[in-house]
C-alpha cells in the first residue's frame, strides 16, 4: 500500500486553506498512477482549489518497487551521508535491496529510469561524469545537472541529458555502452556489494570514487570542499525555513505518520528548472577523459 497523508495547507496567493494529498510512501506496484506522476515530476504538484495557485510541495517520500528491489528516499533538500545513515536505521532489516537517497523529484525520476532498465546508477554517475565533463571542455561552460535518459545495449550506446550553463534547453549526449560496462566493472571491483546500506549516489559520488580509482586513495577533504563548493544544489525549489532541516531527518515512511518537514502553512513557489544561483566557477581540476590513467 501506498501511505496517504493530509496536510492543511494556506495557499500563498489567497491565503485560503485548503486540504492537500501527500504521499509519505509510494508502492510502485500497488499504485501505478503515482510512478507515473514521478515520471512526469508532477507528485508534488499543487493547486490552490480557490484561486488556482501553483506551488510544489516539497516533502520526504519513500518510493519503493518491490519486484525490481529498490527503494529511494526522497528527502528534499541536499542529501548527505549523515542523513543516508538516519534512515538506514529506520530499515535494518531490508537487505539485498537497492536503497538510495535523493534530494529531488528528477533525481528520484533518474534512479527510477535507470533501475528499471536493469542498469547500476553508481556505474551510470560515472560515465555521466565523464560526458559532462567532455561537453563542459568542448563548451567552454559549466555543466550544471546532468539526468540518464535511455540506454540501448543491442545498438550499444547509452545517452544522457545535460542541462549547460546560460542554456535552456538541454544537450542530448550518447555513448558507447561499453563505457558503462567499464565503469561497472570498476564500480564492481572497487566498491561492497550493493543492497546493504542506503547510498547517496550523485556527482559527488562519481567524483570520490573516479578519484580512489585513479589515486588509489581517498580524496583529500580540501579538495572534496572545493568541488562541493563548486556543485549546483541539487534541490529544485528554495528551501523553507529550519524546521524541515532538523526535522527531515526523522522519517516515518511505513506508519501513518506525517513526515516531519512538510511545510504546514507555506507551500514552496516552484522554481524554475535546473537554475543555479552560482555561475562564476569552472572546476580547478577537472577529470580526465578517460577512466584510466
Ligand atoms: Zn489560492
Amino acid at each position: 500500500m501506498s501511505t496517504e497523508i493530509k496536510k492543511e495547507v494556506r495557499c500563498p496567493g489567497c491565503g485560503a486553506a485548503s486540504e492537500a494529498r501527500m504521499w509519505s510512501g509510494i508502492n510502485a506496484e500497488v499504485n501505478p498512477n503515482l510512478r507515473l506522476s514521478v515520471l512526469d515530476e508532477s507528485l508534488f504538484d499543487w493547486h490552490c482549489p480557490r484561486c488556482g495557485y501553483e506551488a510544489m510541495l516539497a516533502y520526504p517520500c519513500l518510493y519503493h518497487d518491490k519486484g525490481r528491489r529498490f527503494m529511494i528516499y526522497i528527502l528534499p533538500g541536499e542529501p548527505d551521508a549523515g542523513k543516508a545513515a538516519g534512515i538506514a536505521a529506520q530499515f535494518p532489516q531490508l537487505r539485498g535491496v537497492r536503497k538510495r537517497v535523493t534530494g529531488s523529484l528528477p533525481t528520484l525520476k533518474e534512479k527510477i529510469l535507470l533501475f528499471e532498465d536493469g542498469l547500476d546508477d553508481r556505474a551510470a554517475e560515472l560515465v555521466k561524469l565523464l560526458l559532462a565533463t567532455v561537453l563542459s571542455r568542448g563548451t567552454g561552460k559549466r555543466v550544471e545537472q546532468g539526468f540518464y535518459c535511455s540506454s540501448d545495449e543491442a545498438a550499444d550506446r547509452i545517452g544522457f541529458s545535460f542541462f549547460v550553463e546560460g542554456q535552456e534547453e538541454p544537450v542530448r549526449r550518447m555513448t558507447s555502452f561499453a563505457a558503462y560496462r567499464q565503469a561497472l566493472s570498476i564500480v564492481q571491483s572497487m566498491l561492497p556489494p550493493d543492497g546493504e546500506e542506503f547510498l547517496v549516489v550523485n556527482e559527488r559520488f562519481a567524483r570520490a570514487l573516479l578519484y580512489r580509482y585513479r589515486h588509489g586513495e581517498d580524496m583529500p577533504e580540501e579538495e572534496q570542499e572545493a568541488q562541493a563548493a563548486q556543485e549546483p544544489q541539487e534541490t529544485a525549489a528554495p528551501q523553507p525555513g529550519p524546521a524541515q532541516e532538523s526535522e527531515a531527518a526523522e522519517p516515518s515512511p511505513a506508519q501513518e505518520e506525517e513526515p516531519g518537514s512538510v511545510p504546514a502553512d507555506e507551500p514552496e513557489p516552484d522554481a524554475p528548472g535546473g537554475e543555479s544561483e552560482d555561475t562564476e566557477q569552472e572546476p580547478a581540476d577537472a577529470p580526465k577523459n578517460e577512466m584510466g590513467e
